[in-house]
């Protein structure tokens, strides 16, 4: 058997491999927009299945497309099919403004009539092949993806986290022992700080800037962040007014209908419900009026709600940024170079900003911890920016590791 790598090798982005044997099965097919090369490389087959392991842009966005010339099966758990409908719409909207049109409508609609929804646990057998899925923790819905083929054994980690959240359970091991790991390296370089800390911090920052009669903003994926967001917020201040604006309040009501995906369920609920939508534009300068915390996408401040609060708060106010900002965002550069771009011109925000990092990827120790648990045969290091350097690292503790480069093809 093949497995070639389409995407997300050595970066982080457009996630895509596929493994060619008896059955052609690809893991992911994402999409890394906001950059010059946004799609994964032509696959050398179609693939019979494809697997979803969530919603994320970067692992869902370019699904449509496999419909071009193809009509594999998709799989996913339920709610990550619900959120990359949203996803997906979305993503074709910016790719519109940018004049390309990698798929349309119709692709989309046979990506849905496509789609087999698999709940965590469940064996499920397609072709020569068996399917399992396990919860990857990371974002309500994400799944580490466990496949059996040809006589072996393929886990694909997508991303996750073991640690549980406010909104997410930890994530759950797969058998040991597969013949080949696919691992995501985010933050193979670094240990996240203690969540308890981190809250702390927040909630003295959050105290601060109200206190001052200034309004928090809180940039954020409109998955999971943004759920996350409203119960930490709702933890450490009972009163203050909660805005979400931008798509994470229909990834809200949608995962709303998801009770089991989520942990705290109830919670959730109850601090979603102590939140205000802001459904028109007009409305958001009412809303500044007051001192309130204001969550809006996008997470990486590049355009959406969130970069038109940023350049209208003032220096009462700050922008608390808590996800992962890929490089040349405007995240990135606020984060390490003090400027957000907006049409063309490099512009110093009035506001203050800081970065609490909030992550829903594993650690460090958490990436270590799962080759260690699985102990596989090969280890594929991808979806970082470290990625050879991790392979080194582990290759030094005895396993058969690689970082593999954008289109390679390997026997396995
Ligand atoms: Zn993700
Ligand atoms: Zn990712």
């Amino acid at each position: 058997m093949e497995l070639t790598f389409l995407g997300a090798a050595s970066e982080v982005g457009r996630s895509c491999v596929l493994l060619s044997g008896e059955d052609k099965i690809m893991f992911d097919c994402g999409l890394k927009i906001h950059t010059e090369e946004p799609y994964p490389l032509q696959p050398p087959a179609n693939p019979d299945f494809a697997i979803m392991s969530h919603a994320h842009l970067d692992h869902s966005g370019f699904f449509p497309s496999l419909f071009k010339s193809g009509s594999p099966e998709v799989i996913s758990t339920p709610p990550t099919a619900a959120l990359s409908e949203i996803i997906i719409e979305d993503s074709m909207r910016l790719m519109d403004r940018r004049g390309e049109h990698p798929y349309n409508q119709s692709h989309n609609k046979r990506l849905k009539q496509s789609t087999t929804l698999l709940s965590f646990k469940k064996w499920y057998e397609i072709g020569e092949s068996t399917v399992t899925l396990y919860s990857a923790g990371h974002i309500p819905g994400a799944s580490m993806v466990d496949v059996e083929t040809g006589g072996k054994r393929f886990v694909y980690s997508g991303d996750f986290k073991g640690e549980p959240t406010k909104t997410t359970f930890p994530s759950e091991y797969p058998p040991e022992n597969p013949d080949v790991l696919m691992i995501e390296s985010t933050y193979s370089d670094r240990d996240h700080p203690k969540r308890k800390d981190l809250e702390i911090e927040f909630a003295r920052q959050l105290d601060e800037t109200l206190g001052q009669g200034g309004t928090v903003l809180l940039p954020a994926f409109a998955i999971g962040r943004t759920q996350e967001l409203m119960r930490i917020v709702r933890s450490v201040n009972k009163d203050v007014d909660i805005y979400v604006d931008g798509m994470g309040w229909r990834v809200s009501e949608t995962l709303s209908h998801f009770s089991s995906y989520i942990n705290e369920f109830k919670k959730f609920r109850h601090d979603m419900d102590s939140c205000t939508p802001i459904m028109r534009k007009s409305d958001r300068g009412k809303v500044m009026r007051k001192p309130c915390v204001i969550i809006a996408t996008a997470g990486m401040l590049q355009g959406g709600p969130a970069l038109s609060y940023l350049l209208q708060l003032g220096p009462e106010s700050k922008a608390i940024c808590t996800g992962y900002c890929v490089e040349d965002t405007n995240g990135h550069n606020l984060i390490n170079k003090n400027y957000v771009e907006y049409d063309g011109v490099k512009i110093k925000p009035k506001a203050s900003w800081s970065y609490l990092d909030f992550s829903a990827h594993a650690g460090r120790k958490e990436l270590f911890e799962l080759v260690e648990h699985l102990s596989p045969k090969k280890v594929f290091c991808m979806h970082g920016d470290s990625c050879q350097k991790f392979a080194d690292e582990l290759q030094l503790e005895g396993f058969d590791a690689v970082a593999p480069k954008l289109g390679e093809t390997f026997e396995v």
